[in-house]
C-alpha cells in the first residue's frame, strides 16, 4: 500500500491549520525532498524507507534541565504497524520542508538515512533490546553521532552530498538562518508545536519484532560491508 507522504499536511490544510501560502511552500519544498531521496537511492543503491511530512514543529526538552531544548527537523523511528510488523519510518517536519534550503534538506535526509542504516544493521545483528539515549543534550549530540553508520562509506560516490552532510552536522545540526525563520514564521505565528521529552525519544523494540523482521540478502550484505 502506498501512502501519500503529504497526507497529514493535506489534512492540516483542509482543517485550516495550514494556510494556502504555507501549503504551497511545503509543496514546493517537497520536490526538493523527493530529489534528495532519489539522489540518496541512486548513490547508495538502497531504497529510502517510508517517510512522511509531519505538519508540526517538534521540540525536544530535557526533564533534567528545562533550559535546554532543541528543534528536531526529522527523526527516524521504529513503529509497529497495523499488520503487527516492525517498520522503520522517517518523519520529516514541515517547517524544514517549507523553509529549509536544498543543502539543509539534503543534509538532514542523508543524516536520517544513516540512522536508518544503523538501525537496520543493529536489527541484522539482533542486539537492539534497548537503545538508551542519554538525558543530557551534550551527550545526546555525542550519542547521535554514535547512532550512525559512517557517512564516508555510505556516500562515497557522491562527494557533494557527503559534504552537505558532514558540513551541516559537524557538532549537531547547525543552520541559524533556518532556525531564525522557523521561530519567526512558525513559532511566532502560532503554528502547531509538539514537545517531546528526550527520554521519550528512546528506541525500544521488543525482541520478537526484531526476529520477525525480514531483510533481503542483498541489503544484508550491504549492511555488513558498511560495518567493516
Ligand atoms: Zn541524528
Amino acid at each position: 500500500m502506498e501512502i501519500d507522504p503529504l497526507y497529514k499536511v493535506k489534512l492540516g490544510y483542509l482543517d485550516n491549520q495550514i494556510s494556502n501560502k504555507l501549503y504551497n511552500l511545503i509543496f514546493k519544498g517537497f520536490t526538493i525532498v523527493k530529489e534528495g531521496i532519489r539522489r540518496i537511492e541512486y548513490t547508495t543503491n538502497i531504497k529510502f524507507p517510508f517517510f512522511y511530512i509531519e505538519p508540526n514543529l517538534l521540540v525536544s526538552y530535557s526533564s533534567l534541565d528545562v533550559t535546554e531544548y532543541g528543534v528536531l527537523f526529522a527523526r527516524t523511528i521504529p513503529i509497529i504497524g497495523l499488520d503487527n510488523k516492525l517498520n522503520i519510518i522517517i518523519q520529516i517536519m514541515a517547517p524544514l520542508v517549507a523553509y529549509g534550503t536544498k543543502r539543509s534538506i539534503y543534509a538532514i535526509l542523508g543524516h536520517e538515512f544513516l540512522h536508518y542504516l544503523h538501525l537496520l544493521s543493529k536489527i541484522n545483528r539482533m542486539d537492539i533490546l534497548s537503545d538508551n539515549r542519554s538525558n543530557n543534550f551534550y551527550e545526546c549530540i555525542y550519542e547521535d553521532q554514535n547512532h550512525l553508520v559512517d557517512a564516508k562509506k555510505v556516500f562515497n560516490n557522491d562527494k557533494i552530498l557527503l559534504h552537505y552532510i558532514t558540513n551541516k552536522f559537524e557538532d549537531g545540526f547547525k543552520d541559524s538562518t533556518l532556525e531564525k525563520k522557523v521561530v519567526q514564521k512558525w513559532v511566532n505565528a502560532g503554528l502547531p508545536i509538539r514537545k517531546i521529552k528526550i527520554e521519550d525519544n528512546n528506541i525500544k523494540i521488543p525482541v520478537e519484532y526484531i526476529l520477525n523482521f525480514s531483510l533481503n540478502s542483498k541489503l544484508r550484505e550491504k549492511l555488513m560491508s558498511l560495518e567493516k
